[in-house]
């Protein structure tokens, strides 16, 4: 299957998000990845004999026909510190080209994204019940002791940040509040990094090893005015122009597209946009629209093996019609792998 014409002709864009550094794989495989999962990965490349491609280089040859055999892409969202302290240098000592959608906005500050960190410092009290969270700004006895429980308490959390245009700071002063009640060192998450993004100087010695940066959007989100939306890009793309090429390619923030984005996307000059829908990529494929494998450690190996040879979408039964919905419909698409991006919530102000 590996060597039909047919898998000849496609691309694999592979998908990632966290590597772990500590336990976060553990609190969300979904999302996070053990790295030694990730050398399996690679490992199974090498041995497979996969051509892993540039992302340009790979969508260049899509297009002209002249992909070599099995030919792979891969792709990081977001730029998290995890990237550049575990996942880089895995993929380093394979020597396999890499890209990173990298938002920019909160690169240079020092402080983990809030919704992530909320949900990891609950996690890690989850033994526990708070029966007097009023310091929170919430009133009900707080019980984590379950996944839901726990779920539900973020979401308020982050609605009622949200709801009263809390800035980034005034967040993290919550988040921190929240880990001296559960009794976890607030001081040593921030400077472990981890749930932050990798700064300017990080990327730009990434960049000086061949990482290639593309856009994900400056605030990770996708304002459906399209002013803003354009200011997405043109910001995002700003912040990474001291790394060299000027980015052209874009992933869409959490999966989430509308047809009207593709549009706005031509009008800045960007030439791919990648979502989170499984597929391998053809000449056919929508350029605005193009299918990536999200890969977790939820997958088995034989999974990914099947994906890597093009057996398993030949094997998937198309469970959904395409995710495209047109703007007059007025929903945000969204594929059920979404769920599993980073979600930098953004406080409205610079
Ligand atoms: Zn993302």
């Amino acid at each position: 299957m590996a060597d039909s014409k047919w898998r000849r002709n496609r691309l694999l864009i592979l998908c990632y998000h966290g590597i772990s550094r500590y336990d976060e794989h553990v609190w969300r495989p979904s999302l996070y990845m053990d790295p030694g999962v990730l050398r399996q990965r690679l490992e199974i490349l090498k041995q497979g004999r996969y051509n892993v491609l540039r992302l340009g280089e790979a969508l260049r040859r899509l297009q002209t026909g002249d992909l070599p055999p099995r030919g792979v892409a891969i792709t990081f969202d977001d730029g998290g510190y995890d990237f550049y302290a575990a996942g880089f240098p895995v993929i380093k000592s394979f020597g396999f080209p890499v890209t990173v959608y990298q938002t920019t906005y909160y690169s240079d500050y020092q402080m983990p994204v809030f919704n992530l960190v909320c949900s990891y410092l609950l996690w890690k009290g989850r033994d526990r019940v708070l029966h007097n969270p009023k310091e929170l700004g919430l009133s009900d006895p707080l019980d984590l002791r379950t996944e839901r429980g726990r779920m539900h308490i973020v979401r308020k959390l982050v609605r009622d940040a949200d709801a009263s245009n809390l800035t980034g700071f005034q967040k993290n002063d919550l988040a921190a509040t929240l880990a001296k009640s559960l009794d976890i060192s607030y001081d040593e998450i921030v400077s472990s990094r981890i749930f932050q993004l990798m700064n300017s100087s990080e990327r730009a010695e990434l960049a000086a090893a061949g990482v290639d940066f593309q856009l994900h959007t400056h605030r990770h989100r996708t304002p459906l005015e399209e002013r803003l939306f354009r200011k997405e890009i043109q910001d995002n793309r700003q912040s990474l122009q001291k790394l060299g090429e000027t980015a052209i390619h874009f992933c869409y923030p959490s999966g989430v597209y509308r047809q009207e984005f593709q549009n706005w996307l031509q009008m800045e000059n960007v030439v791919s946009a990648t979502t989170c829908d499984s597929g391998l990529a053809s000449r056919r494929s929508n350029p605005f629209l193009l299918p990536r494998l999200v890969d977790t450690s939820a997958r088995s190996a034989v999974e990914f093996e099947a994906w890597l040879s093009g057996l398993a979408p030949l094997l998937t039964v198309r469970k959904a019609a395409p995710q495209i919905i047109p703007a007059a419909a007025g929903r945000v698409s969204q594929s059920k792998d979404a769920a599993q991006s980073v979600l930098v919530k953004d406080d409205g102000r610079e």
